[in-house]
């Protein structure tokens, strides 16, 4: 069995999630689309005085339900489809999760580790520019992804408001604090992830605190949910980083890890008091929760063959092929879908943008238990999807959820003109 692209698996999950949900034909081929994707070059001039053009997009998937919401993420394995794919799937991750947004995403091809600090800066800019006619604060608002962090949301927060002649916070969200950001957006992503796994492990009758953990993948989303599911109480026993992974049966002490990484430029490798072990390992790994925390379609076939984890949370988008997802049906392990599991991320997005439209700020408690609250209604009534109409999987209940609801959108809205 061969492993499809993140595209045709998110057009699979939408295929699969219909045979339990009464979608009109013509609405269901307008869901299946993006309404736009923008293709831009960006020329930028080295550090060494070259000129290097960047190719980069920005796909808007649906708007149905409110304005396009999206990150925009910095990697050398971007592409129009995969763009296509992570905007369909905010789609349906604001209507699951109930925001008032539709969906979008953006990205640049390129390898940021290559890159000067200034080079981002320069690239980010001029990629503002290429999108800003789409974007805006009641028309689509990025927000930070793969590769980018309130640094690149600050640069495109200025560039914007440069060309408008006036600050426009509230363009994009994953600011930095003191310039309309809100506190607790850089940790919202892994905080979401370690509630939904703290739900998932009650509905299994078991506890977290009594877990064993894998976490493939130590970014932002990564990381937080590391020290998060340590603070619950369970045993991070591996975490993994494009280097590799580090593995230990005891527990990893996380504090020490994120030490060890802010002081080896941000890598794992080289870890002393830990295992070595590779990627597939860690996948495969025996443990009580898997969370694959990085990019798509690590978890193939081949390794839902193999999986030892009970349960799995996709922190990351799209981390499970489609066929890779009918393996662990079969295998009945449980996956707590990408669209809910990482939602932590635009929930805040959305507290972040609402504050600005106000003009006001809440503190960062208020923030958590907002988030915590729309977190896990959504899981409660993926649930409820799940048992009430029978469905073999998590995922396909979340689907004819969010489904539903863009559909309702569409169906009262109409067709224009
Ligand atoms: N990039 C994040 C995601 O995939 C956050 C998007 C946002 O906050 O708009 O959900």
């Amino acid at each position: 069995m061969a492993d499809s692209s993140p595209l045709d698996n998110m057009l699979a999950q939408m295929e699969r999630a219909r045979e339990y949900v009464d979608i009109d034909d013509g609405i269901f081929e307008r869901l299946k689309t993006p309404e736009r994707t923008l293709t831009v070059s960006l020329p930028v001039r080295m550090d060494d005085g070259s000129v290097e053009v960047f190719e980069a997009y920005r796909c808007q998937f649906d708007s149905a339900r409110g304005p396009f919401k999206g990150g925009i993420r910095y990697h050398p394995t971007v592409s129009k489809d995969e763009v296509s794919a992570l905007a369909g799937w905010m789609t349906w991750k604001t209507a699951l999760v109930d925001l008032p947004f539709g969906g979008a995403k953006g990205g640049i091809i390129c390898e940021p580790k290559d890159l000067s600090e200034g080079e981002i800066e320069q690239l980010t800019r001029r990629y503002t520019e290429g999108i800003r006619r789409m974007i805006g604060p009641d028309i689509d608002i990025p927000a930070p992804d793969v590769n980018t962090n309130p640094r690149t949301m600050a640069w495109i927060m200025d560039t914007y408001s440069m060309y408008q002649g006036h600050a426009v916070p509230e363009v994009v969200t994953g600011k930095p604090p003191e310039i309309g950001g809100t506190d607790g957006r850089v940790e919202a992503t892994g905080r979401g992830v370690s509630i939904v796994t703290e739900e998932i492990f009650d509905y299994l009758g078991t506890h977290v605190g009594d877990a064993d953990v894998a976490i493939q993948g130590f970014g932002n989303v990564g990381s937080v949910t590391a020290q998060l599911l340590d603070e619950r109480g369970a045993n991070v026993v591996a975490v993994s980083d494009v280097g590799g992974a580090i593995y230990d049966p005891d527990g990893l002490d996380i504090t020490d890890v994120l030490d060890y990484v802010d002081d080896n430029d941000g890598r794992l490798d080289g870890y002393e008091p830990a295992e070595e072990i590779s990627n597939d390992e860690l996948l495969t790994a025996d443990v009580d929760a898997l969370i694959p925390a990085a990019i798509e379609n690590v978890i193939t076939v081949d390794v839902a063959e193999r999986m030892q984890a009970d349960v799995v949370v996709e922190a990351a988008n799209g981390p499970t092929t489609f066929d890779a997802a009918s393996v662990l049906v079969d295998r009945e392990i449980p996956v707590v879908p990408d669209i809910l599991a990482n939602a932590g991320g635009v929930i805040v997005s959305y507290l972040e943008w609402v504050q600005n439209s106000q003009q006001y700020s809440w503190e960062v408690g208020e923030v958590n238990r907002d988030l915590e609250d729309r977190l896990t209604m959504a899981f409660d009534e993926m649930l409820a999807a799940y048992e009430e109409k029978e469905i073999p999987d998590l995922r396909t209940a979340a689907y004819t959820i969010a489904l539903e609801r863009t559909a309702n959108a569409h169906n009262l809205r109409g067709l224009f003109p």
